[in-house]
């Protein structure tokens, strides 16, 4: 089985590549001033919402309600897909989806494939693998095409792009688009996207795109987007190609009522989005002729099979949690080496390696919580994060590890009063060669990844037990004196 998740599998430590970009000034200006932006958009559109507590705690409901019976929801998914003249195939992991896909435009002859935002064919790697097989893929959300065209790597679930200003973008437009002449003014740009994807739309006969939601009783899809290029993709082509996760189902169009108030204002600060695309099956004579549908799995039902981090797939791909995250915030999405960066791409990626790859991510958090109060679907971020981390630590523990050794040392030492007071002895006696002005900066060997990011204070001189001893004993010798 291969899951995979972009690129993560090749990707440093959460540590060591934060480290590296916090040192571009650039990167975190344009970061943070698109996560403002954002959060101060939807923090409004929330306030009016009266009744935005209900909402959140109706959609956990449903994805709780169907993540418990989610056998019987994709199967029926599956028939009244079917019945509508679609077709659904099932992929374990991402070579298979990758294969079926590209089989699919082959058995099409397709060259050229125009494709709505989904991260969920970065997470299977799928244009790769179209390139590898001479198809060429367009993407056509502006912000996808910037990454594209930039040749780079998203960083932002819902604004893969918020990493890039105008003045590259206008750069990556004049040399990839071959203008010779372009300001940076928004309309001016958007133009010249509008002038380069419009002749694709109209050319390109096969459409691919993600889902946000899969309804099961009609057997319908949902895409939402703001820029109108999905409508385009669904619409336009012969050809229809969809990839999703199988936690996309929901039970009911009804449902759809809660999502798409809750998804827009979390996501854009948007009360609607401009453009909610639903389709069901084939309709002579009308958009595409030819719809299939990829359910992917790619880990998924082993998330499920934990009941303590199982609320991961409740996710919407909001991308709330990220904007308002103080990590996220300082380093921007590229550091945490996968497609789903922030706070649900710190506990989705290590969840779906099997911790395998991306031990370091639980920890790129300060569990302050913010996640999970912006999250529309109620998602216990800290909760799934500690538990992860529990996880990594029990795993280690496991085999002779050096930091397993020292933590076992530290827990002999602390739960013994008299075994602590020696080691405070002994400790205010080493650290001398490493005080100056009243601070350790620097220590030798493992114990120098703690003064690599922060000082520390020195043992006082006296330990509070010692103190409190002598207190005790003055007061004593007062009363008798
Ligand atoms: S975890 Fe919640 S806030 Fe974060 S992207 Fe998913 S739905 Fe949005």
């Amino acid at each position: 089985m291969t899951i995979r998740v972009g690129e993560a599998a090749e990707a440093p430590s959460f540590q060591k590549a934060a480290f590296k970009l916090l040192d571009d000034a650039q990167l975190r200006k344009n970061v943070r001033h698109a996560t403002d932006v954002i959060s101060g958009k939807r923090a409004i559109v929330v306030k009016e919402q009266q009744d935005w507590q209900q909402l959140r705690a109706t959609a956990s409901a449903i994805k709780q309600h169907t993540l418990a019976h989610l056998d019987e929801y994709l199967l029926k998914f599956e028939a009244a897909c079917t019945a509508a003249g679609g077709h659904v195939h099932w992929a374990s992991d991402a070579d298979e989806a990758n294969r079926i896909i590209v089989d699919l435009v082959k058995q099409y002859g397709g060259k050229e494939v125009i494709k709505v935002k989904t991260m969920t064919s970065d997470e299977i790697g799928l244009n790769k693998a179209f390139e590898a097989n001479g198809i060429h893929p367009h993407e056509t959300d502006l912000a996808d095409m910037i990454v594209q065209l930039g040749h780079d790597k998203p960083s932002h679930i819902v604004a893969p792009a918020l990493h890039r200003n105008r003045q590259q973008v206008r750069e990556i437009f004049m040399r990839e688009m071959g203008l010779s002449e372009l300001t940076d003014e928004p309309q001016d740009l958007t133009n010249a996207a509008r002038q380069y994807l419009r002749e694709k739309f109209l050319k390109v006969k096969i459409g691919f795109s993600g889902a946000n939601y899969l309804l099961a009783d009609t057997g319908g899809v949902c895409v939402v987007e703001s820029e109108g290029n999905g409508r385009m993709c669904v619409t336009l082509p012969d050809i229809l190609i969809t990839l999703a996760g199988i936690e996309k189902i929901i039970p009911s169009f009804r449902d759809l009522e809660v999502f798409l108030q809750l998804l827009p204002r979390s996501a854009t600060g948007e009360r609607m989005n401009p453009y909610n695309s639903l389709w069901t099956g084939v309709h002579k004579g009308e958009g595409p002729q030819h719809f299939h549908v990829v359910l992917l799995d790619n880990g998924r039902t082993r998330i499920l099979a934990d009941p303590e981090a199982r609320q991961t797939l409740h996710c919407i791909r909001c991308g709330a949690c990220l904007n308002t995250c103080p990590v996220y915030r300082q380093t921007g999405g590229h550091a945490y080496g996968s497609i789903y960066s922030g706070p649900i791409g710190a506990i989705v990626t290590p969840q779906l390696f099997d911790m395998e790859h991306s031990q370091s991510l639980p920890y790129a958090s300060s569990l302050c919580g913010a996640c999970y109060e912006v999250c529309p679907v109620k998602i216990n971020i800290p909760e799934v994060l500690i538990h992860l981390r529990g996880r990594i630590v029990r795993e280690q523990q496991s085999g002779a590890n050096i930091e397993a050794i020292g933590m076992k040392a530290m827990a002999r030492v602390f739960s013994s009063g008299r075994r602590l007071e020696a080691a405070q002895r002994l400790g205010r006696l080493g650290q001398w060669p490493f005080v100056s002005e009243g601070w350790i900066k620097h220590l030798p060997g493992m114990l120098g990844n703690w003064t690599a990011v922060r000082d520390m204070r020195p043992l006082p001189k006296q330990s509070f037990r010692s103190w409190w001893r002598e207190h005790e004993k003055e007061k004593k010798e007062g009363a008798d004196g």
